[in-house]
């Protein structure tokens, strides 16, 4: 019978054993912050650890939601669009994922790409009618850009259409893997208007005539996350549900840009989230009389750790810094995005490797870490197709096509 965590491991009081960075905060990221950026921060993740982590697992294991944890979480006001600055958003974003990716790739679809898209491309209308209620998680939001047919290439071979006829707009096609599908209340749906030809937003409400969605199931990664097939068949919507100011795909890359950095740090946070285990698990697991983290080998494995985390932490810092002084492009995202999922990658192996066969169960959460970047390596742009926005970007040469 497989042991208990807590029996198969010896309690421990302090987990600092006396190393100067436990947390492995080693670029003293304090320095960075403000004071009330720094009490922000703590009290985040505080919360994160308190309230999401120790729920995550056997939510994951069941595949189903936490719904109850909303009102708390929308009190925290943990999303970006509650500060101006991108480093703290930044963090804790990365802090969201270092509790449950899950979580936080259900938040971070509610808020960077759905909110924001109606705080920043909605009309006054919309956003008067609409945000107050998604912002206090009372409704729940949904971004349908990918189809069964086409994902890496949505941008150029989009199957949804929407006409206009009258003071409506006529939808048809399919979406997949729709994040938050099946319990959203909006899903904004792009799709190709067949007047010009260009990919707009369109908010659907969940009980629209025609809008059907089903469960993606057995899923390996992000399990909490609920992932919708979609299906739209002559699904009629009011004109004032475009988003006014989705008028081409270049509005919609605009919102994917960001986006793309609040996965690059969910992969930052991956990272902490898998040393964090493996460090605690190593300390405390004995082997040949001594704990494994006494050994040479794990300390080089956990040093890897903290040098691929803490490299795409620097990183991100400057990725904060391009978004503040509104110079970031679409080719320093990919770049982020594909080298902190490549550094994650590895970084959850190892940490995986260093639970031994306790690495398997999601009992001890690291097959549940390992298991998540799955998805952040695949989702917001593949790791593929960032890293040829990045050759593109250094050559002048498309590879897509
Ligand atoms: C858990 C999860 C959540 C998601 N949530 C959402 C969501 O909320 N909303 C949404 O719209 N989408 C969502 N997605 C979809 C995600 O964005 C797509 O899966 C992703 O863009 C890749 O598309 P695809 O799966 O169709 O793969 P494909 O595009 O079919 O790619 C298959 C493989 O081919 C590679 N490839 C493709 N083209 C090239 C090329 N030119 N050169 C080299 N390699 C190439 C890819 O890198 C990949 O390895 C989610 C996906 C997952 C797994």
């Amino acid at each position: 019978m497989t042991p208990l965590k807590e029996e198969a491991l010896p309690a421990v009081t302090d987990t600092s054993h006396g190393a100067p960075y436990p947390d492995g905060d080693l670029l003293l990221l304090e320095d960075l912050l403000t004071d009330e950026e720094i009490e922000r921060y703590h009290a985040a993740r505080a919360f994160l650890q308190r309230e999401v982590r120790p729920i995550a697992t056997d939510y994951w294991n069941r595949a189903e939601f936490p719904f109850e944890l909303l009102p708390r979480l929308a009190a925290q006001n943990l999303s970006g669009l509650n500060t101006s600055s991108h480093l703290l958003s930044g963090l804790i974003q990365m802090e969201f994922a270092r509790a449950d990716t899950s979580i936080s790739t259900f938040f971070g679809v509610h808020h960077e790409l759905v909110a924001t898209a109606i705080l920043d491309l909605g009309s006054d209308e919309q956003r008067r009618n609409l945000l107050p209620d998604l912002l206090a998680l009372k409704k729940i939001g949904a971004f349908a850009l990918t189809e069964p047919e086409h994902g890496s290439d949505i941008s150029r071979s989009i199957g949804t259409t929407a006409e206009r006829v009258g003071d409506e707009w006529v939808l048809n096609g399919a979406k997949r893997w729709i994040g938050n599908g099946t319990i959203a209340d909006y899903v904004l749906v792009w799709a190709k208007d067949v007047s010009d030809n260009e990919i707009k937003g369109f908010l659907v409400e969940k009980d629209r005539e025609g809008f059907r969605t089903q469960a993606i199931e057995n899923k390996t990664a992000v399990r909490i996350v609920q992932n919708a097939d979609i299906v739209l068949k002559d699904v009629r919507i009011p004109f004032t549900n475009w988003l006014p100011g989705t008028t081409s795909f270049r509005d919609t890359n605009v919102l994917l840009r960001n986006s793309r950095v609040w996965v690059s740090w969910q992969a930052v946070g991956q990272q902490f989230a898998a040393f964090d285990v493996a460090r605690e698990y190593a300390l405390k697991r004995h082997q040949f009389g001594k704990p494994i983290a006494s050994f040479q080998i794990i300390q080089s494995q956990l040093s890897k750790m903290m040098a691929n985390a803490t490299m795409s932490l620097s990183l991100m810092i400057q990725m904060a810094r391009l978004q503040d002084s509104g110079k970031l492009t679409m080719d320093q995202a990919a770049l982020a995005k594909a080298s902190c999922t490549d550094r994650m990658r590895e970084s959850v192996a190892l940490g995986r490797a260093m639970l031994g066969g306790n690495g398997i169960s999601t009992d001890f959460e690291i097959a549940k870490i390992f298991a998540d970047a799955e998805a952040i390596y695949s989702y917001e742009g593949s790791y593929e197709i960032n890293s040829l926005l990045v050759g593109r970007a250094v050559t002048g040469i498309s590879a897509f096509i």
